[in-house]
């Protein structure tokens, strides 16, 4: 049973959860020698991006790689950089052909540089080039583009990779350490029920995203309780009761106009009297009354935070579409509750999927769930080495 004094000030369990603000690049760029640096001896295998991006050497970087065909074979690598499958969402695909499917468009724009290299037989400068430009275009921010490049090219150059499946590895090893950098999602309270808001702003896929969250836990033999929190408009609270009923879960809602804070309260009442493993509050996301909507949250929030031992989380839902506005909207809701983590929809819409970097760059708020389409199973645990090969 979880005592009182669970709850700890935000602060506090971010540094224990590792979830922080250490930008990967934010420290200065370590002075290096030009010659030790150039010394295959004096490199290190790993540079770890997070903590020091290497200022970029120009006489490396404008060393060549030759790529080496094999006898009577294509380049190495080639095989793997085939046009990005379509878009087709047989139900009982693997979760991570998943993933790999709905990031089709985002995979397309890394292939390129690849493709380039491949035809050029060599891994130059422009190589270097169009992959900070290909960063950059994924919405990934200019800061953590060039790290990332900089991180794999060191390595690249330090392992001496002439092959290209390599070479790609490198540079998803490098995306996914700085991910991790980001911190992880806070782990679920001791006390049942687990009590999950879900904000964001109107038509980011919060009902949506609120849904497929309660499929999971289903699909992990959780018992699932959904809250219509959503009063302002009759369609949401219709929209979340059809999803709740297709996924064989209950739903707590009250009429429209009703106040969204007596939903929770009954929600979470009857999440403790039926033993329920998690309740998933879905809540109003329109922003043009933002002073409303903000004094709303904070007193749902409130609320339920009264009822329990543990502290309520919240998911903020962004658009990746949208890109980096997503962080704007992150400091609004961010002000009303304590944002644990965030769900990034429709990636599958969008060649933008660095838009998970910039988020956790500036943020400091880890992403723990992509949407890879308007399926029920197309939201899937965020994991980042299985983003980045999703990604490159
Ligand atoms: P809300 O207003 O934030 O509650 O948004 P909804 O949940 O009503 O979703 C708005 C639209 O986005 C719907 O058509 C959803 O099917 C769609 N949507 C949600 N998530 C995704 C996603 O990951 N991919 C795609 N392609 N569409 C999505």
């Amino acid at each position: 049973m979880a005592g009182k004094g669970k709850k700890k000030p935000r602060k506090e369990r971010k540094r224990e959860t590792g979830e922080g603000r250490e930008k990967a690049g934010a420290a200065e760029p370590e002075e290096t020698a030009s010659a030790e640096y150039h010394s295959e001896q004096h490199l290190s295998h790993s540079t770890p991006i997070e903590e020091k991006p290497a200022p970029i050497d120009l006489d490396l970087a404008r060393q060549i790689i030759e790529l080496e065909p094999p006898e009577g074979g294509t380049l190495p690598g080639l095989e793997d950089l085939e046009e990005p499958p379509p878009p087709e969402v047989p139900e009982e695909e693997e979760d991570s052909a998943r993933i790999k499917r709905g990031m089709f468009r985002s995979r397309k724009l890394f292939s390129k540089p690849f493709t380039r290299a491949a035809t050029r037989r060599a891994i130059d400068p422009q190589f270097w080039e169009e992959m900070t430009e290909v960063f950059i275009a994924a919405d990934t921010g200019v800061q953590a583009a060039e790290d990332i490049v900089a991180a794999t090219r060191d390595r690249v150059f330090s392992e001496g990779l002439t092959d290209l499946e390599e070479i790609k590895q490198a540079f998803r090893d490098c995306v996914a350490e700085m991910i991790e950098s980001f911190g992880s999602p806070p782990p679920p309270p001791d006390e049942k029920p687990r009590i999950l808001f879900i904000v964001g702003i109107n038509g980011v896929g919060k009902t949506t995203t609120a849904a497929k969250i309660g499929y999971l836990f289903k699909r992990h033999e959780n018992r699932v309780l959904f809250a219509a929190a959503d009063t302002f408009r009759a369609a949401g609270i219709e929209q979340m009761e059809m999803w709740a009923n297709r996924i064989g879960a209950p739903v707590v809602r009250h009429k429209t106009g009703g106040d969204p804070a007596a939903v929770v309260f009954d929600a979470v009442e009857s999440g403790q009297a039926r033993n329920m493993d998690v309740v998933i509050i879905d809540t109003a996301g329109r922003l043009h009354t933002k002073k409303n909507l903000m004094e709303e949250l904070s007193k749902m929030w409130r609320v339920a935070d009264r009822q329990l031992e543990a502290s309520p989380q919240a998911v903020l839902v962004i658009d990746a579409t949208t890109g980096q506005n997503g962080v704007n909207q992150a400091r609004i809701f961010g002000g009303a509750m304590d944002i644990g983590s965030i769900a990034l929809t429709k990636m599958d819409g969008t060649a933008k999927g660095g838009v998970v970097i910039a988020i956790g760059r500036e943020l400091g708020i880890p992403v723990e769930y992509i949407g890879v389409g308007e399926g029920m199973a197309d939201l899937r645990p965020f994991v980042p080495e299985e983003y980045a090969r999703a990604l490159i």
